[in-house]
Formats: structure tokens, C-alpha cells, sequence
């Protein structure tokens, strides 16, 4: 672990960053890890082999930059949201980076930066206030309701009294696993003099008749649809986020990206994910029955449980909830102690550890009181 003390101090460090730690969960080596909302399942041998020749072939051209607009990539990406929401793009609409966390600094450098807000609903992706922070973009968080939905008239007068030209909106969202419903996003979107960025990074676990924002983007130019494939795609180690707008959404990004910021191993591997998405989606549906499955249990325990439309419960509430958690880990079940006062979230793994989960909770629960 870096020593964040004494040298660190007496760097000039940005003052705003001094005391800071770098955002990340516990990587801890467990047996069971639930705590950072990945696909449980990895590629199977032969699509390991398929990616590793690609990164082969990419590598004998290595001497050379990458293709700097990632043509091809974000072409592959058009394709599959077609194929996924129905939604017809261009290649000039869609936009691919090193996981959405880089798009969505992007999305700050081109549209926030100082004397400009960004606002966003808690508990939401305790990401959003750092991406902020690291563009000099001043940050607003409105509250969400008690049960996790957006407020819409109070929020419409949050955005009304503070004009924000960026508004985060997670759909599904993290922690809490709620989507909002297309009309709410779609009336901040009417209502918000900048760009509205609805995070979709659980999109695919969303459960029947929840529809994407995708679906917006015709009617509002101002509109981001982001999306990543570290989650449902099973790609979290490939490193690959991407959004969906207007064209100049997508130039406005293009100002400010890196040249070359996408390696051409990283395009070249993505682009194998997605030429084999059956494979790799292939767990969602399993995956989404045992979220509803996790939500049903835990009511059954008498916990107050979110309801969920992404690969991750919410649950609570615990009058010592880092004991829960640590009562966990000492199980061998890694889980995220997130969200609001008491509340804990848990992803959603194979049926055979959620049944270790279920079992652990269970004990821990017998010592630790809820
Ligand atoms: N948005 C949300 C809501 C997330 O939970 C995450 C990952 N935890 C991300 C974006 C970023 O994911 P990535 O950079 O891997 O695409």
C-alpha cells in the first residue's frame, strides 16, 4: 500500500485532494467475492484462446498507434445496442473508452469544469462526486425518496434553481438497483439546460418491460445513454465503457479525449466480446432470476430489501451494519458496505455462492443483532 502520509504532504498537491485516498473497493482475497457487481462467470477456454489470438494479432502491429477514432469498435457496439434495445445508431453516435468511469470524465471535461454544476440524486454511484472534483466542476447532490426513486418535482426544482449543465441519472441505479421510468428521465431531459447522462451500466439486468433510455435519444439531442461492458458482458478486466447520443455529444467528447486512449489490444478484444455476446450474455437471464431470488429471500429474513433491476441487492438495515459485514467476511463472503446508514449491498454470484451468502448471513445474524 502507498504510504499517503508525510511525502505526500509535502508535495503541492492540488489542495482539494489533500486527506483524499483513492476510490476503490477492498480487494481482499476471499472465496466468495460480492462486492463489486461483476459477472460471476469467465469466458470459457475456447473464447480465453479467441481473445488471446486476438491480442496476438493485434500485438504485430504494435510499433504502430491504434486506430484513434476506434472505427471498427464502435461500429461492433452500434450493432449490439441494435441488436439489444431496438435502437438504430450511427457509428458517429456512439463513443468507446477505457470503462464508462473514463466516459464519463470525459463527459465532465466537455461539459463541466469551473463555474459549472453537476448534479446527481443520493444515494447514487459514489463515483460521479470525484470525476467532479477532478474537472473543477462544482457538485450537487439532490435526494432521492425513501424508497430510491427520483422525486421528480423537487428534482425539477433543483434543476430549475441551479441550471447544472451536466445531470447524472443511474438507471439502474448503484447502490440501490432502481430504474427510473422513461417519462421522469425523459421530463429532467425537457427540463435541463445541459447535457442529462443516464448511466447504464446495469442496463442489461433490467427486468422485463423496464425499457432503455436509448429509446429517448431521437427526441433529446442533449440526451447520454452510457453503458459498459465490466458488467453484464463479463469484461470487467477488459476494460471497455462506451455511450450513446447525438453526433455532437460526440465531438464535444472527441475534444477532449487522449489521442490513442484506446489501446488497440483493448479495441482488438473488445471487439472479439462482442462478436461473441450470446456466450458472455449468456448468464444474465440465470443471473436475474437469482437476483429476484436474493430479493425474495431476504424479505423472508424480514429485512427491508430495494427492489432491483440490476445484479445487486440493497439491503438493510443494520443497527451496526460494519459488524454484519465484517461477520461476513470472517465467512469468507466478501460484500459492500454501501449506501445509506445501515444498508449493505451484495452482487449477485453463481446459485452456489448465494447459497454461502444465504448461509453466512444467516450465522452472522445469529451474533450479530439485525
Ligand atoms: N456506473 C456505475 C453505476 C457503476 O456502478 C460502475 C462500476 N461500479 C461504473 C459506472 C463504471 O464501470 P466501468 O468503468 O467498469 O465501466
Amino acid at each position: 500500500m502507498t504510504d499517503l502520509s508525510g511525502a505526500l504532504d509535502a508535495l503541492p498537491l492540488r489542495d482539494e485532494l489533500r486527506g483524499e485516498l483513492p476510490y476503490g473497493a477492498p480487494q481482499l482475497d476471499v472465496a466468495v467475492a460480492l462486492n463489486t457487481n461483476e459477472n460471476p462467470y469467465p469466458p470459457s477456454d475456447e473464447l480465453a484462446s479467441r481473445i488471446g489470438a486476438a491480442a496476438a494479432e493485434a500485438a504485430r502491429g504494435v510499433n504502430r498507434y491504434p486506430d484513434r477514432e476506434a472505427m471498427a469498435l464502435r461500429s461492433d457496439l452500434a450493432a449490439y445496442l441494435r441488436r439489444e434495445s431496438g435502437v438504430a445508431l450511427g457509428v458517429d453516435q456512439v463513443w468507446a473508452a477505457n470503462g464508462s468511469n473514463e466516459i464519463m470524465l470525459q463527459l465532465l471535461q466537455a461539459f463541466g469544469g469551473p463555474g459549472r454544476t453537476a448534479v446527481s440524486f443520493a444515494p447514487t454511484y459514489s463515483m460521479y462526486p470525484e470525476y467532479a472534483r477532478d474537472t473543477h466542476t462544482r457538485w450537487l447532490l439532490g435526494r432521492r425518496a425513501d424508497d430510491f426513486t427520483i422525486d421528480v418535482p423537487r428534482s425539477l426544482e433543483l434543476v430549475a434553481a441551479q441550471q447544472p449543465s451536466v445531470v447524472f441519472l443511474a438507471s439502474p441505479n448503484n447502490p440501490t438497483g432502481t430504474a427510473l421510468p422513461l417519462s421522469e428521465i425523459a421530463a429532467l431531459a425537457d427540463a435541463a439546460p445541459g447535457v442529462v447522462v443516464v448511466d447504464e451500466a446495469y442496463g442489461e439486468f433490467r427486468r422485463d418491460a423496464v425499457p432503455s433510455a436509448l429509446t429517448l435519444l431521437a427526441d433529446h439531442p442533449r440526451l447520454v445513454v452510457t453503458r459498459t461492458m465490466s458488467k453484464a458482458f463479463a469484461f470487467a478486466g477488459g476494460r471497455l465503457g462506451y455511450l450513446a447520443a447525438s453526433p455532437a455529444v460526440v465531438d464535444a467528447v472527441r475534444i477532449v479525449r487522449l489521442p490513442y486512449h484506446l489501446s488497440a489490444i483493448t479495441q482488438a478484444v473488445a471487439r472479439v466480446a462482442l462478436a461473441h455476446a450470446g456466450e458472455l450474455l449468456s448468464a444474465v437471464g440465470e443471473l436475474r432470476a437469482e437476483r429476484d431470488r436474493t430479493v425474495a429471500w431476504l424479505r423472508t429474513r424480514g429485512h427491508d430489501v430495494a427492489d432491483s433491476d440490476a445484479n445487486f441487492v440493497l439491503f438493510g438495515t443494520f443497527r451496526d451494519r460494519h459488524a454484519v459485514w465484517q461477520g461476513l467476511l470472517d465467512h469468507g463472503v466478501l460484500i459492500r458496505e454501501t449506501g445509506p446508514d445501515g444498508w449493505l449491498r451484495v452482487s449477485i454470484g453463481t446459485s452456489a455462492e448465494m447459497a454461502t451468502f444465504r448461509t453466512a448471513l444467516d450465522a452472522v445474524l445469529e451474533e450479530v443483532p439485525a
